[in-house]
């Protein structure tokens, strides 16, 4: 037998132990939680703490940051008062006029506010980036600077292929950014595909009970951009607030086992659906007749997530009416929870969605695989 002794810990074991995180004066197991927004300066007029103010940093958000930092395999990580304070933090520290390309298909709340990236001088090309031929002939040399994907992409779930298109952003001299919210450091760690920078709706799986709204992002190194991005960060005040960094960290500890199981069901879902009369599609990266499944096997390690979408032969009507008959399934926004949540994205999205109108998008929570088939099932029949 090889000898592991030595081996590095596994995700879950750093997980369940927060990278040991405690309290040093009391001996406490469970981190305090530090609310204090200013700090002591010392006689010398310094600050020895490293602390000066509650809007520029906070040592029960560091903890969380190290956490994921630590998980992500990055070099530093920071947290935000939510993913869209996250991403758009990343734009907001661009310094001179930048053109951009994004994935067509993203979170349409963050593609409706890259749409009007002009107002900051900067442009953006959408593209088809599951195609990499759409990504090359999209790069304006000298101009490109940095490639926005999000992989699985909502709500369709297409997959980029992160270290093609790194290869593609690097040889532009730009920078790659990867919002990895539906695929979690458990399945993929986009750095080691070559990503720059990793975003995060922390409201989703890593926190997973739908009881705090957070936002993250990874950086592979520590660089003059990155530390622009720690500024804005600064400046405009959209640091995460010490009780949530808390909640945050509590729910991340548990983060390996429950999106492992809420994958195993969306995966068993997915299969049960496929062939299914009412339906005609079901889009989850784990089924072999996905576009983008051999990409996923290959930069999705153990797991193609716990996101899916069915479209309904009996178009919008029947989608709607299916939401509305379900009892286990909860009709809400959002995705991530232990609680399965169902939701018809094109209402939501409004003008302009690129989300078919037949669509119901699942977010598979920790509820047993039969009872949400059967729920869904009567619903589906129901509505027909
Ligand atoms: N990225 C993805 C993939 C999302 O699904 C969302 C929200 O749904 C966001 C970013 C934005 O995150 P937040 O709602 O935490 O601002």
């Amino acid at each position: 037998m090889d000898d592991q002794t030595q081996a590095p810990l596994k995700a879950r074991t750093i997980l369940a132990q927060a990278l040991g995180a405690g309290d040093p004066v009391t001996k406490a197991l469970v981190p305090p939680i530090h609310m204090s927004a200013t700090y002591l300066r010392d006689a010398d007029n310094g600050y020895s703490s490293g602390y000066v103010y509650g809007r520029t940093d906070n040592a029960s958000v560091q903890q969380v940051e190290a956490l994921l930092a630590a998980l992500e395999g990055a070099a530093e990580a920071i947290t935000f008062a939510s993913g869209m304070a996250a991403a758009t933090a990343v734009f907001l520290a661009l310094e001179k006029p930048t053109h951009i390309v994004a994935s067509r298909v993203m979170y349409w709340g963050f593609r409706s506010w890259l749409q009007k990236i002009g107002r900051y001088g900067h442009s953006v090309s959408f593209v088809e980036t599951s195609d990499l031929q759409q990504v090359r002939d999209a790069v304006r040399p000298g101009e490109t600077g940095l490639f926005w994907i999000e992989t699985p992409s909502n709500p369709l779930w297409t997959i980029t292929d992160i270290a093609a298109v790194s290869e593609i952003a690097h040889d532009a001299n730009a920078i790659l950014c990867v919002d990895s919210t539906i695929a979690t450091p458990v399945f993929t760690r986009p750095i080691g595909y070559g990503a720059d920078i990793v975003v995060h709706s922390a409201t989703k799986y890593l926190n997973g009970h739908s009881d705090v709204v957070a936002g993250a992002l990874a950086a592979a190194r520590s660089c003059e951009f990155w530390q622009r991005i720690r500024e804005v960060r600064a400046q405009n005040g959209s640091l995460l607030g010490p009780l949530d960094a808390w909640l945050l960290m509590r729910g991340m500890r548990t983060l390996d086992v429950r999106v492992r199981e809420q994958a195993r069901t969306a995966a068993l879902l997915a299969a049960r659906l496929a062939d299914y009369p009412a339906l005609k599609g079901v889009l989850y990266p784990g089924l072999a007749s996905h576009p983008g499944h051999d990409v996923a096997a290959r930069q999705m390690a153990d797991g193609f997530g716990g996101m899916l979408s069915i479209r309904l032969k009996g178009g919008e009507a029947a989608a709607v009416a299916t939401a509305a008959r379900v009892q286990v399934w909860k009709r809400a926004t959002s995705l991530g929870g232990v609680e399965s949540l169902i939701e018809h994205r094109a209402s939501i999205e409004g003008n302009g969605t690129l989300c078919p109108a037949d669509l119901l998008r699942l977010s598979v929570g920790l509820e047993d695989p039969d009872d949400l088939f059967f729920d869904l099932v009567r619903a589906l029949e129901a509505a027909r």
